[in-house]
């Protein structure tokens, strides 16, 4: 069970949104900077992507009548054009994922600043306004990171897990709505196979590795919750992964009572529900630590 779950749109048991972050060859370049241009391997299983994964997804969400969210680093905005505006064509949602998918944790206060405008400036040009959500590269946001977002107006992060439903994080300048991450709902466990960025993970059958997802998806459904995967098109966006995904979906939306959105419109929807006295989402008070805890003094 949950305990405080949310009353969504027209009575809908569970809220979905399948979020793709499109990091797509970006993960060289920032982890080999010296060399990484001429490592063709993984610039073209990254480019894959953009190129071929993002437009079949794009085409299954035009079949099935979904408007979904991505992440897209700033650099991989200006890189790949085309894919950005295929998504924002689409009525797709596209959020804030860093500039070269920087680390927030390895950099000074300053240097997060400096590449999170970096990130700002190129959402802004492609798209013609400010993106409302933010995912962490790495999940790694840290207290300024939140700071940030709250100072620019996001209305929502997405890359903590304090719950299994979107909650409110509450600062002194002021608040921001979680959309929860975690890694059972994630597909880099599953299907990422990247020796040169650290990741030596088993590969596992299309079936198998989203049978995890699934599960989930039936956990939450069953508690009238929020079911996101987190998901990259390199690595779910492949032939035979989409496939299965794309035959669940269509599954699901013939036999279930579920409300498939993107991540702004369901922190949208919660609001609306503050506003209007009805629901009282659970707050977490940041900064959580304001120093290192010293264990045993
Ligand atoms: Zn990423």
């Amino acid at each position: 069970m949950i305990q405080n779950p949310i009353p969504w749109p027209n009575g809908a048991r569970c809220a979905c949104a399948i979020t793709f972050d499109m990091d797509a060859d970006v993960l060289i370049h920032i982890s080999k900077p010296a060399d990484a241009h001429d490592r063709l391997y993984p610039v073209s299983m990254g480019k894959y992507g953009p190129t071929v994964a993002v437009p079949r997804i794009l085409e299954t969400y035009r079949r099935l009548g979904l408007k979904q969210s991505f992440f897209v680093p700033g650099w991989c905005v200006e890189q790949y054009p085309q894919a950005v505006e295929a998504m924002l064509e689409g009525g797709h949602e596209i959020g804030h994922h860093g500039y070269l998918h920087e680390d927030p944790t390895a950099l000074s206060g300053d240097e997060q600043a400096y590449w999170f405008a970096r990130g700002m400036e190129a959402h802004v040009k492609a798209s013609g306004k400010n993106p409302r959500g933010y995912r962490a590269p790495v999940y790694n946001a840290n207290q300024k990171t939140i700071d940030l977002l709250v100072e620019h107006g996001f209305v929502y992060d997405s890359s903590l897990m304090a719950d299994d439903i979107p909650y409110l994080m509450k600062t002194d300048a002021g608040e921001l709505y979680e959309m929860p991450v975690h890694w059972g709902t994630d597909d880099w466990p599953p299907f990422a196979h990247y020796d040169e960025i650290g990741y030596l993970m088993p590969v596992r059958a299309p079936s198998t590795g989203l049978q995890a997802f699934f599960e989930e998806f039936e956990a939450q459904y069953a508690a009238g919750g929020f079911w996101m995967p987190i998901l990259h098109p390199f690595l779910t966006g492949r032939l035979a992964r989409w496939r299965q995904m794309e035959q669940w979906l269509e599954n699901i939306l013939e036999t279930r009572d579920v409300w498939f959105a993107p991540l702004e419109d369901i922190a949208a929807h919660i609001q609306s529900l503050r506003d209007a006295g009805t629901y009282t989402p659970r707050t977490e008070d940041l900064p959580y630590y304001t120093g290192p805890q010293h264990l045993g003094r």
